[in-house]
């Protein structure tokens, strides 16, 4: 009998395929005395030899994928496997103690990853306790016989079941062959459905039960479209999901059509998609897409994929292969955003009890001109090869604005005593993010030059429901009317005082907020790359000024998200 399993819809599209169950393995064991020592010592040069060919077969299934210095890791890995004063401290520790393997390895690993931890003035040696304590990981995985978890060997199509997927595990994987992502945490806005929506994965995410419930190798049906998820599915069922698999395929090649055409509504409103990208190399996706410029460059993953702060020239490199490439349209990259759920290696920062609350985005760059200023230096020598426009991600207070504005002025005179006028085109913005700044929307508009609605935040910080919190996901809730009206609030004193208005959330490319947005004259919708053409698509077919009546008739008759669902799906047969 097949199991059907609930969750939430995170990326459009069906996959069919056997379960790859991603459970990190339980490596504890028992010390224990040993007689042989020889022996015990042999069994850790297995594991070593073992660990060494399984990285080897790592890096060689990631080559085509990966770039150099992300393949250096594995490199790293070997040469620590190979180091024989290591291996001596362990032979030295089971003849001495006749303690087993898995004791000595352990201890000996324990102690050259704190012996490097301790190292504070040499951040090259401490990032080399992380890759000891991984080797030790792996190789007590062989001397237990558990497997651990290898994304990058995964050499079948599979479907992705996992607790969560963290943006390490992403990394490892060939997209190509993870038909499909199924998680028992998150909600849209989390990690791995913005990443299976940027890498077209289908994608079902916070069905809570998943992972207790499936087995390696079982047959299962991702359905991305309706949340639904079929464990052991019948052959009637199989087929059902292919003809829908085949529709959905049809449908896209429709949208196929629409790569160059303009987006307008029924009654020929101008409006533009752009797409939201992480990495310069997104923007293949962005141009096969057809989307018309990049609206959100979350120009973190700049850093969290380095070992270090990039320097001014790294991100320079960057931001112009991005704008080059895009080849004249637009590129709004927005300023470093980290802190909270982002933590840096490089930056230590204070815990906090609510990191979403606390120390991050542009309250860290106004404090760390030496982080700040070099990304800006970058942006503003990158703006000669196109357009180019930057915004700040959570700005709570005009105050807080104008700084941020005044240290980009000081870079841009900085610049342009070597270079005059240079700079001079960029186009200043901020992210409306913060429930206050919103709320204060015209005095901001005076400030900038346009606004971004980042709508995963409002919506957490409006709702005080945290957006990686499975048990309060009930509240992420973009159609809610009061929602709606503080997105209007936004729209219309951007529009009073003549500044564009773009939202970057998850919202922008929500099917059912389609309407509602076009109806209060959004100029810009930002989305994961893979919704542009459906989006457009759908605009073509929608009439401004029924979409006007629909959201003035939410905002002022309707009570519930609900409501407004039903409003739009009779009012404009949405299905
Ligand atoms: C947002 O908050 O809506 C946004 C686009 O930024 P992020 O998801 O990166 O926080
Ligand atoms: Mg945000």
């Amino acid at each position: 009998m097949s199991q059907d399993i609930q969750g939430i819809a995170a990326s459009d599209g069906i996959g069919i395929a056997p379960v790859y169950l991603l459970t990190p393995p339980d490596l504890s064991y028992q010390k224990r005395q040993i007689d042989d020592p020889t022996q015990e010592y042999q069994r850790v040069k297995q594991a070593f030899a073992d660990s060494i060919a399984d990285l080897q077969q790592i890096k060689e299934n990631a080559k085509e994928r990966l770039s150099d210095k992300e393949l250096d890791v594995f490199d790293a890995h070997i040469t620590i496997l190979s180091d024989p004063e290591m291996l001596g401290q362990i032979r030295n520790e089971i003849n001495d103690l006749r303690v087993n393997a898995e004791e000595a390895v352990s201890k000996v690993t324990g102690n050259f990853a704190n012996m490097l931890a301790a190292m504070r003035d040499n951040k090259y040696m401490q990032e080399r306790a992380t890759d000891v304590r991984d080797i030790a990981q792996r190789t007590l995985s062989h001397l237990l016989g558990k497997e651990l978890p290898n994304l990058a060997a995964i050499t079948e199509p599979v479907i992705m079941v996992a607790h969560e997927l963290t943006p390490s595990d992403t990394s490892q994987m060939d997209p190509r062959l993870i038909k499909g992502i199924v998680t028992d945490t998150g909600g849209r806005t989390s990690h791995a459905a913005i990443m299976s929506r940027t890498l077209r994965i289908p994608a079902v995410v916070g069905t809570n039960v998943i992972t207790e419930q499936v087995r390696n190798g079982q047959r299962m049906v991702v359905d991305g479209l309706s949340g639904h998820v079929i464990v052991d599915p019948s052959n009637t069922e199989i087929n059902a999901y292919r003809q829908k698999a085949a529709g959905y395929s049809e449908q896209s090649a429709e949208w196929a059509q629409l790569v160059d055409a303009p987006s307008v509504s029924k009654d020929g409103k101008r409006f533009h998609i752009t797409a939201n990208i992480g990495t310069p190399d997104d923007v293949n996706d962005v141009i096969k897409q057809g989307a018309e410029g990049i609206g959100l460059f979350r120009s973190e993953f700049l850093y969290m994929g380095s070992d270090h702060l990039p320097t001014e020239d790294e991100q320079f490199e960057a931001y112009r292969r991005v704008i080059v490439n895009m080849q004249g349209k637009w590129v709004v990259v927005r300023t470093l955003d980290i802190g909270g759920d982002k933590p840096l290696p490089f930056l230590p920062l204070p815990r906090e009890m609510n990191p979403f609350l606390g120390y991050r985005a542009i309250r860290i760059c106004l404090d760390h001109p030496e982080i700040f200023k070099p990304q800006l230096r970058a942006l503003i020598r990158a703006s000669q090869y196109g357009p180019l426009s930057i915004m700040f991600p959570m700005i709570a207070t005009v105050q807080e604005l104008r700084k941020a504005k005044r240290i980009f002025n000081d870079c841009k005179e900085e610049l342009q005593a070597k270079q005059p006028g240079i700079g001079d085109d960029i186009r200043l913005g901020m992210m409306i993010e913060i429930p206050l700044a919103a709320v204060n929307a015209e005095k901001m508009a005076r400030e900038v030059d346009f606004f971004s609605i980042g709508t995963n935040d409002l919506i957490q910080y409006s709702f005080a429901a945290d957006r990686g919190s499975d048990a309060v996901s009930y509240l992420y809730q973009p159609l809610n009317p009061a929602f709606l009206n503080l997105v209007r609030h936004i729209i219309l004193a951007g529009h009073k005082y003549d500044i564009p208005v773009a939202m970057c959330g998850e919202m922008a490319g929500d099917k059912w907020a389609l309407p509602l947005l076009m109806g209060m004259d959004l100029d810009n919708y930002s989305m994961s790359s893979s919704g542009v053409l459906r989006t457009r698509s759908m605009m073509k077919h929608l009439d401004t000024t029924e979409c006007r009546h629909v959201v003035n008739d939410a905002i002022t008759n309707c009570s519930t998200s609900q409501e407004v669902k039903s409003l739009v799906r009779n009012s404009l047969n949405i299905k």
